[in-house]
């Protein structure tokens, strides 16, 4: 994932609309400030907190394991199944893997099944089959590639789980934890997309995803990515002149793209990422391709630079063929990533229950709203309060084989967690849920 600041004046322009289910949970800072001071006062949540931090070893421990089991874009299957075993050995023996590959375990509330909150953690690394993934440490540093995205989200929900079963935590929510896979690159979150598919009843979700507890994800950046191949007749540059070239057509769209304007808020942007092409400098060329990046915090702005550009494409060959009064020249566009793009506003309690609980755990820390391409894109995109924080720790080198993490204060991630549930959940006969139930999703 990556992230960066949100304009704050486009995140107040939107106001999440959420339906109650029963009560009156209030929504935004409020409500959570009346819960907050009851639940971190709860004898239960202290007691909770405190084996989240002694069980601080176990859960590095566990994190070295998980990262040294490796699970490329699309062959995620062993660390699902080993995932699932330890869900099972938490007492979770319904725990399943999904047709996707998502791993999921429902750990029930006594509200009769409302609300429902996802927690969710990435199975999936950025690296291939046959990357080397042993461990490395040195001077309390540990390197291999995926050791924090997402090794530190899938111990968090584990350290998370251990600790409210041994104390006997009961929330009124329903809460379900999901390893889930294809967040990354190439997985075009294919275990959200097809979970959400699934499950039209969840309320609120939490995705537990890069590290610092200092920032909360509440909009998610949408891309679509798309690869075109121009293809003509080709022939000998001397000889056949006169006939259409692939690369005269690539370089005429890429000239129009370049002067595309796009807005600064929503954040949109575009790119061709790379080009390829010809077979020779004496050849008119037969075949060109090149790779298109778009983004935007807005769908709309998305589509609207998407509808856009494609339309530069086709024009380009249209006038590559009119240069040579020919139809020979033709382009294939191809969809190569989609990921949706959403907001969650700043003052729902989902944002603001995990803003709160950093102030329990770690009192002083500012905590930032951002924006990022994470797993909380898809229910963002259907409307879906989803938020996604840090699992706890440092690290850094994100989706290089030099990843590093260093388990400085890593409990901190697993407590926040905690606390953000247990105010978006309620705790049973202490405080009701923050998370308003839901009508299902179409
Ligand atoms: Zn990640």
């Amino acid at each position: 994932m990556n992230s960066r600041r949100i304009g704050t004046a486009f995140a107040a322009a939107l106001v999440l609309v959420a339906t109650k289910a029963d009560a009156d949970p209030p929504s935004g800072a409020s409500a959570v400030d009346a819960v907050y001071p009851v639940i971190v006062s709860n004898a239960v949540v202290v007691k909770t907190l405190a084996d989240i931090k002694s069980d601080d070893d176990a859960t590095f421990a566990e994190q070295k394991r998980i990262t040294e089991i490796a699970a490329p874009p699309y062959k995620e299957k062993v660390r699902a199944e080993y995932y699932l075993k330890r869900m099972q050995e938490l007492g979770f023996k319904d725990a399943s893997i999904d047709g996707e590959g998502n791993v999921i375990v429902l750990r029930k509330g006594t509200g009769g099944g409302r609300p429902k909150l996802v927690v969710a953690a990435h199975l999936d690394t950025v690296f291939p089959e046959g990357t080397d993934v042993t461990v490395k440490e040195k001077d309390g540093t540990v390197v291999a590639p995926g050791i924090g995205d997402d090794a530190r989200g899938l111990v968090t929900l584990l350290s998370i789980i251990k600790a409210m079963n041994a104390n006997n935590i009961a929330t009124v929510g329903d809460i379900m934890f999901v390893g889930d896979v294809g967040e990354e690159e190439l997985g075009n979150l294919r275990g959200m997309k097809a979970f959400f598919r699934d499950h039209t009843d969840i309320d609120g979700f939490i995705s537990i995803d890069g590290l610092g507890i200092d920032r909360v994800v509440n909009q998610g950046t949408g891309s679509h990515r798309y690869e075109m191949i121009f293809t003509g007749p080709g022939g000998h540059s001397f000889h056949e002149f006169g006939l259409p070239s692939a690369i005269h057509a690539m370089g005429r769209a890429i000239a129009e793209i370049a002067d595309l304007q796009t807005p600064a808020e929503p954040k949109t942007t575009f790119t061709v990422g790379t080009v390829k092409g010809g077979t020779s400098v004496n050849a008119i060329a037969a075949e060109a391709r090149m790779a298109v990046d778009m983004r935007s915090d807005s769908t709309e702005e998305l589509l609207k630079l998407e509808a856009r550009l494609l339309d530069l494409v086709k024009q380009a060959v249209a006038e590559e063929n009119a240069r040579w009064k020919t139809d020979k020249l033709t382009v294939e566009i191809k969809l190569i990533g989609d990921r949706p793009a959403g907001l969650t506003a700043a003052d729902s309690p989902v944002v603001r229950a995990a803003e709160k609980a950093v102030s329990a755990v770690a009192g002083g820390q500012k905590v930032t709203l951002e924006g990022a391409s994470t797993d909380s894109n898809q229910p963002m995109s259907l409307g879906i309060p989803a938020v996604t924080i840090g699992g706890g720790g440092q690290g850094g080198n994100w989706h290089s084989r030099n990843e590093w993490y260093k388990p400085v204060d890593g409990y901190l991630g697993p407590q926040r967690a905690l606390l953000t549930i247990l105010m978006l959940q309620g705790l049973d006969g202490v405080t009701k849920p923050l998370l308003a139930g839901r009508q299902a999703t179409k």
